[in-house]
């Protein structure tokens, strides 16, 4: 197997090249060259096994040029009990009606961008070790929120890598900015921007691509690489648990091998989806594929029509994680569905990079809503779902979870059909606990994040994660906060190299 790119197929790399590379040069996204496929005999072996042993098997089928020791040293180090708060890595509930709900939270930020960043920093520092390249990474970040922290968490002291965060002053919660200010590891670095999200992306992309600043690096041995959500090392992560998780229901009697489950995924960049969008096509029993969003709903509006436009309005809400108007891994879905057509997908996202729309053929569409159902959600009926689900099953869900929730029942409700049905839930209640109390309890509460934090406990049953907790008594570590133009200094200041 090899990688290629969706905006050129002829091209052959490594699948080490793909993860040390991140993007392409030509500006698509690597893509493995077929779907590894996985039998039901060795789906039913999966149950007996734990869940770094699972990944072991889905990672051999896509990492053909890494050996099964070199993955099993990335499985290891990521999924154990040093990083989540669970000896199963994802937690699966019971059943609400029809559905289960797959926890992808129990990791050390509490969401589910840990099941890809906690394996993300072996996964790269293998790759690059198999490229021969010795120099040390270093990883420059920039964050709404949640990226960033788990970034931070995955790369803390791996050895021969570096991290730096920069998030906007004035853009994150405040738990959030407690998370980054508060990291520990010798090898991290924190800076807030005073200046907006946009000012620390574009920043970074400057210095990514500065060729002066990448001499000085490189003098130094050191390099630059990237834990951006479109590498295909976050993506084969997260294949992982949408294959382990049908092994478990089946195990667990909740249904027999061989029959077919629903999926729910909470959606912003595409990527989770688009996993479990592989592991249908590698041979596990998926039908459809629900795709919900909140009131940035222009994936709902492209599964519905074929027409992607992000000419719309932006809106802040309640499920921020999911505020999305580009969904980049959306470039992998289309180049499969157009069995690889990289002419057509070259002119599709030129034209959304030239005028913010692009419209599929008809027989595209017909392949998308074959597999895809597409639904939204806002913050009025995110909260309501919060306070009902709680009341019937007495489980507390996140705004994003309930997003995903309310897009199922809609589907239920319109379809009939029932289906198990796993649902993806993406963040821990504790993460967003202002407006899971507000949607519980009808009012906004002025107490502080930590007084919250007790109050849904009480109101919720749930442990607080050690790692919420802790932070309460963890000293400040970082507190800069600089201009945007001195975002380059800051970086070679951190690592000791003199501007
Ligand atoms: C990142 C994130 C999402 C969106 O996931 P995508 O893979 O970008 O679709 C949903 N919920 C939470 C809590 C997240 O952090």
């Amino acid at each position: 197997m090899y990688y290629k790119s969706t905006r050129d197929k002829s091209l052959n790399v490594t699948s080490a090249q793909a993860i040390a590379q991140g993007i392409s040069a030509d500006g698509g996204l690597f893509i493995p060259s077929e779907i590894p496929q996985i039998s039901m005999e060795e789906l039913r072996a999966l149950a007996d096994m734990r869940y770094d042993e699972r990944a072991n098997v889905v990672f051999g089928k896509f990492l053909t040029d890494f050996t099964p020791e070199e993955i099993a040293y990335c499985t290891s180090n990521a999924y154990n009990t040093k990083n989540f708060e669970t000896e199963n890595i994802a937690e699966l509930t019971g059943a609400f009606g029809d559905a289960q709900i797959l926890e992808l939270w129990h990791g050390p930020t509490c969401a589910f961008k840990d099941m890809a960043l906690q394996i993300l920093p072996y996964l790269l520092t293998t790759s690059l070790k198999k490229n021969g390249e010795d120099k040390k990474v270093v990883i420059l970040v920039a964050t709404s929120g949640d990226t960033g922290k788990a970034a931070l968490e995955g790369f803390k002291d791996v050895p021969g890598t570096e991290i730096m965060v920069f998030y906007p002053d004035h853009g994150v919660s405040s738990m959030q900015k407690r998370q980054m200010a508060t990291q520990e590891g010798g090898n991290v670095a924190v800076c807030a921007l005073e200046g907006n999200f946009d000012d620390c992306q574009n920043g970074v992309k400057k210095i990514f691509t500065d060729a002066a600043v990448k001499e000085k690096l490189a003098a130094a041995g050191r390099m630059f690489s990237s834990a951006n959500s479109i590498n295909w090392g976050r993506l084969a992560p997260q294949i992982v648990y949408y294959v382990s998780a049908y092994a478990e229901m089946a195990k667990r009697g909740d249904i027999a091998f061989g029959d077919t489950i629903n999926v729910v995924v909470p959606t912003g960049n595409f990527g989770n989806i688009l996993a479990a969008y592989y592991a249908k096509n590698m041979g596990v029993p998926i039908g459809k594929l629900i795709c919900a969003s909140n009131v940035n709903k222009v994936l709902t509006d492209f599964i519905n029509t074929g027409v992607y436009d992000r000419n719309r309005d932006f809106y802040a809400t309640c499920s921020p994680s999911m505020d999305i108007l580009i969904s980049s891994n959306l470039e992998r879905l289309l180049f499969l569905l157009t069995d690889g057509d990289d002419a057509q997908i070259r002119d599709w996202f030129g034209k959304l990079s030239k005028d913010g729309r692009y419209e599929v053929t008809g027989d595209v569409l017909a392949k998308l809503q074959s597999d895809f159902v597409g639904g939204f959600c806002d913050d009025a009926d995110t909260k309501k779902t919060i306070r009902d689900f709680k009341e019937k099953y007495g489980y507390t869900c996140d705004t994003h979870t309930a997003v995903a929730v309310k897009v199922y029942l809609d589907y239920l409700g319109q379809t009939g059909d029932t289906t198990r049905t796993l649902i993806a839930s993406t963040a821990s209640p504790y993460k967003f606990s202002a407006s899971v109390l507000e949607a519980i309890e009808g009012t906004q509460s002025g107490a502080d994040e930590y007084a919250q934090v007790a109050h849904l406990a009480e109101v919720s049953g749930l442990p607080v994660p050690a790692s919420l907790a802790a932070l309460k008594d963890k000293p400040v570590r970082f507190s800069e906060v600089i201009a945007k133009e001195d975002m380059e200094s800051y970086v070679l200041k951190s690592m000791g190299i003199d501007g």
